[in-house]
């Protein structure tokens, strides 16, 4: 059963696909673990689909954030088209949840905002790869270039291994890089990071003014 729903996702142009109990994110806040989504929900399916090496050899503003926002809808049309395979050959229940937005959780004071679900949480909970210290996802094969998506089902699926960390040993570059300080090591202030990140062009398009965390990263391809 478990690499018959892993083939779905992947024919359905996943890159990578990881399963993962429920319970594996019982440490997650009240609200955000997937039995607060839905009761009956046993296994996670988790996957990803890589953005193209080349957004980060060149400023962020134009190109990055125009693909970077195209891939999670792909992400989204992935896990829509799987769930409805799963639920037609497989007689389960499952759940397709949007991938970066939208959400409802939103504290304006902080501008951090939280979706459904942690997407890299699960993604480390279903052996896809570790957090860096800039706190991205990273996957031994295509290192921070994952765009992840989760669909949740009643079926009971046995959890992949956890995957070993790639964040270098020693290495600071993505902390050293951030020009505002919002990196520790574990955390990300959203606080610092989105006025620096995110903002809006002079014609009105949504434009991403910073990605340098990530394109720093000696892992950030991964290892091919
Ligand atoms: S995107 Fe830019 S501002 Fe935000 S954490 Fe990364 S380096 Fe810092
Ligand atoms: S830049 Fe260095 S410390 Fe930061 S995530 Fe990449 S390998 Fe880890």
């Amino acid at each position: 059963m478990e690499e018959q729903v892993r083939q779905i996702f992947l024919a359905a142009g996943a890159d990578v696909c990881g399963l993962a109990a429920a319970e594996a994110l019982d440490t997650a806040p009240d609200g955000f673990r997937p039995g607060d989504i839905w009761p009956q929900c046993r296994s996670l399916i988790v996957f990803g689909l890589a953005n193209p090496k080349g957004l980060t050899r060149t400023d962020p503003r134009l190109v990055y954030g125009t693909f970077n926002a195209m891939c999670a809808r792909r992400v989204d049309e992935i896990a829509f088209a799987a769930a409805r395979r799963m639920e037609a050959e497989l007689g389960c229940i499952a759940i397709p949840l949007p991938c970066d937005g939208p959400y409802d959780a939103w504290i304006p004071e902080k501008l951090e905002g939280r979706g459904m679900l942690s997407m890299k949480h699960a993604a480390v909970a279903a052996g896809l790869g570790q957090l860096g210290k800039n706190t991205l996802l990273l996957n031994r094969k295509f290192g921070n270039r994952l765009s992840v998506g989760v669909v949740l089902t009643d079926l009971t699926l046995a959890g992949d291994a956890p995957a070993p960390g790639v964040c270098i040993s020693g290495c600071r570059k993505c902390l050293d890089a951030c020009p505002v300080g919002a990196l520790d090591g574990s955390h990300a202030c959203q606080l610092s990071c989105r006025p620096n990140a995110y903002s809006t062009n002079a014609r009105g398009f949504d434009v991403v003014d910073c990605n340098r965390c990530r394109a720093v990263c000696p892992m950030a391809d991964g290892r091919g």
